[in-house]
Formats: structure tokens, C-alpha cells, sequence
């Protein structure tokens, strides 16, 4: 059994071990680099567990690169071996630790303030390099989450002494305490004394405010339940930097104060709104203009435009009829494919766009006077096409 320091003291950093074994790790098929595992007699470094990751750092200047438990040994993963019986120094990359401890503790507080709250169990937590998510059985509304964020910000600033402890069993049976699992062996205790009670084996702050800021940005259904997603501590703050940077740059774009930037937004929304639909009606009388200027009776006429809605297809090749014996109207690229609407008072549109659609790989349909649909070719494949039919350009 490897000795846990981290248990005794989470901010201890730095400690000398004695190299007990060191073996080399099993590889994938797709792994290159040949990596070492090493058990010491005491160790500093968390193997990953109950939704936390694993320690990294150094062993005798060899990078770790991932801690598991093994029934009670601790191996370290190392890019280099280290020689059995030798004694080594560690040191754990605490910038990482601590950002796990804040996390883990935030997480304890939410969780015992919601399950205590609203009657449900915590059914899953995840520490991940962006966020932290954990997972409860039963539905929560937005309003309930919200207060328990608010208690749990209180809780954090209440900044109350945590504590963490294997009680004897006697007292364990006294105990309410949550657990995610059923625990073999002795029960380690976590409490945050007016927020939760559980058993843990991970590693914690020793007073709530070091925990930092605790924010929930996103509530989703899971399971049966809900997933919460939270930033806590150092990630919450860099967060609050990152947005409020870019509500900073939007309000200077948009002339706002921040209080107001949603409003400002949704006045610009509405303004290009105005504008979008002037240029359609702008589009609209231009081209209408254009089907003014053609002859009557024009046996055949093709118009291409490109970024109409289906509203003004169907508008041009409505009037564009009226003026020629077969109109077709096309809307796209050579890129994106063509939408197509071929309109006929006087010729048999079906049967003339069944043709159509075989002839260049299109599909679409109607009745007559009108079909439309669409077709993956070029303009020249296209216009190749109506010509072979005989239909004259004008
Ligand atoms: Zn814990």
C-alpha cells in the first residue's frame, strides 16, 4: 500500500520516496514511446479518481505523466525508469492541483446544497480542462439552480473550515453522509460544515474561500435528470475575463453601456432587418423591370440570379410567363447548383421538367403552369441543354 501524503496534506508540493518498483507499462498497439511505471513507498501525487484527474509534476526530474491506483498502490507513469531502492524527490505541478482542489470543493458545496435542497443524488461529476459537470437524477429548474448557486457562492464566502477524515466505524454509523458508490474498505469523510457530507477520496481547500468564484453555465437534461455544467474558481474567473472583454468590445462597437448591450443588439438586428428587406423590394422592382422591357410573345426566356428567396423566384417566374411562351427562371451558382422554376401558359411544363431533372441531375416537380426544383449543374451544362431542345435564347 502506497502511503498518501495528499491525504494528510493537500498543499504539500514537494516529498522524498523510495523507488519500490518500477516496471514498464503495458503499450497499445498505437503507442511509440516506451513509458515506465513506478510504485514508491509515499507519494504526493492523486491518482485519478472520484471525477478527478491525476497529478502531474516530476520524479527525480522524470516527467509523470498519469497517477493510478492498483488495490492501494500508486503507480506513477514516467517517460524514464528509475532504479529500484533508489530514493527519489517529487514535486507535483500545484498550479494544476490547486485549480483540482478548487473544483472539487466547489463541487462538494453546489452538490450537498442541491441534494440537501431539492431531494436528488449527485449520479456523476467530471473535472474537465474547460468545465465541470455534474450530474443529478432528478429534474431542476432553472430558478432552483440558480439559487442553489447563489447559497453556494454564500457558502464560499462564508469561507468556513473544511475537513477530511477516516472516522472509526462506530461513529461512520452515526454519519449521514452522501456516496456516489458503494466504498470497500475504510470511508474517508469530506465535510463542509453547513453544505455537505460525503464520503471522498479526493483532495479539498482547507477553507471554502479558497474556492473562488462558483458559476453555473449550463443546465441540460440528462438522463433522468439534469447535468449541470460549472466553472469554479480559477477557471470561473478567467471566464469572467474572457466575456467581459467581449461585452467591452461589443458595447464600444455598438455605443452601449454594458447594462445595455442586449438591447443595443437587438436594435441593430431590427435595422438590418429594415435594410434586408428594402434591398429584396429594391431587387424585386429591378428585375421587374427587366421583364418589362421583354417583347410579348417571346417564344423562350431564361433569367439567372443569384441569392433570391423562393418568394421572388417564384414572383419573377410568374410575371416572366406572362411575357414569353416557356420562362425559366434560375437562382444559385456553378458551385452551389441551381433552384429552378420553369413556367409555361401555353406548353406542357411536366413532362418538359422531367426531362430536365434527368438530363442534369436535378429533382423537383409541380403541375402545371408551374414546377420547380432543383439541378447540380453548370450554367453552360444548362444552357446546352435548352438548346438541344431548340429553345432560342432572346
Ligand atoms: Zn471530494
Amino acid at each position: 500500500m502506497t502511503e498518501k501524503l495528499y491525504e494528510k496534506d493537500a498543499y504539500q508540493v514537494s516529498f522524498e520516496a523510495a523507488v519500490l518498483q518500477c516496471r514498464e507499462k503495458k503499450r497499445n498497439q498505437t503507442d511509440t514511446e516506451v513509458l515506465y511505471e513506478i510504485e514508491l513507498d509515499r507519494t504526493c501525487f492523486y491518482p485519478e479518481g472520484g471525477g478527478q484527474p491525476a497529478d502531474n509534476g516530476t520524479l527525480a526530474d522524470v516527467e509523470v505523466l498519469d497517477v493510478q491506483e492498483e488495490d492501494g498502490i500508486i503507480w506513477h507513469t514516467c517517460t524514464k525508469p528509475l532504479k529500484e531502492g533508489s530514493m527519489a524527490k517529487g514535486s507535483i505541478d500545484w498550479k494544476r492541483r490547486f485549480t483540482h482542489m478548487q473544483q472539487h470543493t466547489g463541487e462538494h458545496i453546489i452538490s450537498g446544497i442541491i441534494c440537501g435542497k431539492y431531494g436528488c443524488h449527485n449520479i456523476g461529476f467530471h473535472m474537465g480542462k474547460e468545465a465541470v459537470t455534474i450530474d443529478f437524477d432528478k429534474l431542476l429548474s432553472e430558478e432552483e439552480v440558480k439559487t442553489a448557486e447563489h447559497l453556494a457562492n454564500e457558502k464560499v464566502m462564508e469561507n468556513v473550515e473544511t475537513k477530511a477524515w477516516y472516522p472509526l466505524d462506530y461513529e461512520l454509523c452515526e454519519l449521514n453522509y452522501r456516496s456516489k458508490k458503494e466504498i470497500q474498505g475504510a470511508v474517508r469523510i469530506v465535510e463542509i460544515p453547513g453544505a455537505d457530507i460525503c464520503a471522498c477520496c479526493g483532495t479539498h481547500v482547507k477553507r471554502t474561500g479558497e474556492v473562488g468564484p462558483l458559476k453555473v453555465t449550463g443546465l441540460e437534461h440528462y438522463k433522468n435528470g439534469v447535468r449541470l455544467t460549472l466553472l469554479i474558481g480559477w477557471q470561473a474567473l478567467l471566464d469572467y475575463e474572457k466575456k467581459h472583454e467581449n461585452i467591452r468590445r461589443i458595447c464600444g462597437l455598438l455605443s452601449v453601456k454594458p447594462e445595455d448591450c442586449a438591447q443595443g443588439v437587438e436594435r441593430l438586428l431590427k435595422t438590418a432587418e429594415d435594410w434586408k428587406g428594402q434591398a429584396v423590394a429594391l431587387r424585386g422592382e429591378k428585375l421587374m423591370r427587366r421583364v418589362s422591357e421583354i417583347a410579348e410573345g417571346t417564344p423562350f426566356c431564361m433569367m439567372a440570379e443569384e441569392g433570391l428567396n423562393a418568394v421572388e423566384v417564384r414572383r419573377l417566374a410568374d410575371a416572366l410567363m406572362k411575357k414569353a411562351d416557356m420562362a425559366v427562371v434560375l437562382n444559385g451558382s456553378d458551385s452551389q447548383g441551381y433552384q429552378y422554376v420553369i413556367a409555361s401558359l401555353k406548353e406542357d411544363v411536366t413532362a418538359f421538367g422531367k426531362e430536365f431533372n434527368r438530363a442534369l441531375n436535378g429533382k423537383g416537380g409541380g403541375k402545371n403552369p408551374m414546377i420547380q426544383g432543383a439541378v447540380s449543374a453548370t450554367m453552360e451544362e444548362i444552357t446546352r441543354f435548352f438548346k438541344t431542345k431548340e429553345r432560342n435564347f432572346s
